[in-house]
């Protein structure tokens, strides 16, 4: 996917998903939204880097520095929410494009892929990049509504019942 289609798919997402955590519409879902915006555009372009740095869709698109991008909020207390754009990138080349992402690297150089992908040149590269965020937001809605109020992490009555019935 180029530049175009994961900006477009983080600004997307980034509204949809403050819809997602803060239904309301009010002053609160806009906070929502531009808390969001900046850290998921930033997030989704970051991989790209290694155009310029590395090996493209190797070096910055591998689970391992997903894994660093996730560390942040923990570790240093910031990038909050960036992660969610670096995870979007890789799913928007995997899904979105002929060639896949290395996953792996650099244990492997092996990329992956689906062999559905629409190359980023053609005319409906913007129209599955917008396909592709709409899954992604009923994906999220789906787990905050069914699975995990994502605003504060708490399980959701059903899944809470689910996990307090098993034998551990
Ligand atoms: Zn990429």
């Amino acid at each position: 996917m180029n530049k175009k289609g994961h900006v477009l798919n983080a600004i997307l997402l980034a509204i949809g998903l403050g819809y997602v955590l803060q239904p309301s519409g009010d002053l609160e879902t806009f906070r929502t939204i531009a808390e969001l915006f900046v850290p998921l555009v930033l997030g989704a372009l970051f991989p790209d880097v290694d155009t310029a740095f590395g090996k493209h869709r190797k070096t910055l698109h591998n689970l391992l520095v997903l894994g660093v991008i996730l560390a942040y909020p923990i570790y240093f207390g910031n990038l909050q929410f960036v992660w969610i754009g670096v995870a979007t990138h890789y799913l928007l080349d995997v899904v979105g494009s002929k060639r896949g992402i290395a996953l792996f690297y650099p244990l492997s150089s092996t990329e992956y892929g689906l062999p559905v992908g629409v190359p980023t040149s053609s005319k409906w590269a913007d129209t599955l990049t917008v396909v592709i965020t709409l899954l992604e937001l009923a994906a999220l809605a789906a787990v905050q509504y069914f699975l995990v109020d994502l605003n504060t992490g708490t399980p959701r009555e059903a899944v809470a019942t689910a996990l307090a019935g098993l034998p551990v």
